[in-house]
């Protein structure tokens, strides 16, 4: 598939989904300040997309909210096309969207469970690459581009007896970010992920451990828990020409965890 608008923004376009909060917000903000038109992705929250996209475009940045759920391949589709309208090119893809379950042992989950933490951590991540390889590819006669994978220490960790069924989602996008990167290294794009370990974001919450943070900091060997702005600075170094050699690295943002 090969695109055929005229740009229609000078700037590089970066997609960041799960942009509306915590690290995708945090990509947001600095790859907008570091002059990239940004697409702030949410599922649910247009409040909050809409509120970043305001502070972004107040400080005179180009930023805009689109709705998609990543693991709805209609909706990825229809959010790729909107980016082709209205912005004309794609030069970075930050897939950032990601939820966990409730805490619980492998044997007490449902098949629901299991399929939901699946297709949005999984299958929303090779989605959207797949759509932005189509539209970056020096193969499909565009420029070239960078993805990062949003990956976990959970992978590397197992999170036994929390959620065994999130790190297995995050050990199949590791070894989706070896797999692409060497497919796509000749066609002008790198692939990398970050693996945050326990980042101070809204998504302990969601997981039914909203002082997760408070009570496992003093165990962490930083003795702390990381930032959404400490793992964003790692995403916008991956995507800079600063690592223009830096492919298919999986680069863990854990405080030695
Ligand atoms: P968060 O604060 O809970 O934010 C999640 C974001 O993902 C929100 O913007 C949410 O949109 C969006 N989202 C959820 N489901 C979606 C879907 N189906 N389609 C599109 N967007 C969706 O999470 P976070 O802590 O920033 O996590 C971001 C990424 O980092 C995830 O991949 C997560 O696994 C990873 N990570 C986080 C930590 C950590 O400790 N925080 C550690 C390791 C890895 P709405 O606002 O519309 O709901």
């Amino acid at each position: 598939m090969v695109m055929t608008q005229k740009p229609s923004t000078s700037r590089p376009v970066a997609l960041i989904t799960g942009a509306s909060r915590g690290i995708g917000a945090a990509c947001a903000r600095l790859l907008a300040v570091q002059g990239y038109a940004v697409v702030v992705n949410y599922a649910e929250r247009a409040d909050a997309a809409q509120a970043l996209v305001d502070e972004l475009t107040r400080a005179g940045h180009t930023a805009w909210a689109v709705q998609a759920n990543v693991a709805d391949e209609s909706q990825v589709l229809a959010m790729f096309a909107a980016i082709d309208t209205r912005m004309g090119r794609l030069d970075a893809l930050v897939n950032n969207a990601g939820v966990v379950g409730a805490t619980a042992r492998v044997d007490e989950c449902s098949a629901e469970r299991f399929k939901r933490i699946l297709d949005i951590n999984v299958l929303g991540s090779l989605l959207c690459a797949r759509e932005a390889v189509r539209r970056m590819s020096t193969r499909h006669g565009r420029r070239g581009g960078g993805i990062v994978n949003m990956g976990s220490a959970a992978s590397r960790l197992g999170s036994p007896g929390q959620y065994v069924d999130y790190a297995a989602a995050k050990g199949a996008i590791d070894s989706f970010t070896i797999g692409l990167s060497r497919e796509v290294a000749g066609e002008g794009i790198r692939v990398n992920a970050v693996r945050p370990g326990i980042i101070d974001t809204d998504i302990h919450a969601s997981g039914g451990w909203a002082t997760r943070v408070a009570d496992v900091q003093a165990t962490l060997p930083m003795k702390r828990a990381g930032t959404a702005d400490e793992v964003a600075q790692c995403v916008a170094w991956l995507l800079s020409d600063a690592a223009s050699y830096t492919t298919g690295a999986l680069i863990d943002v854990s405080g030695a965890r």
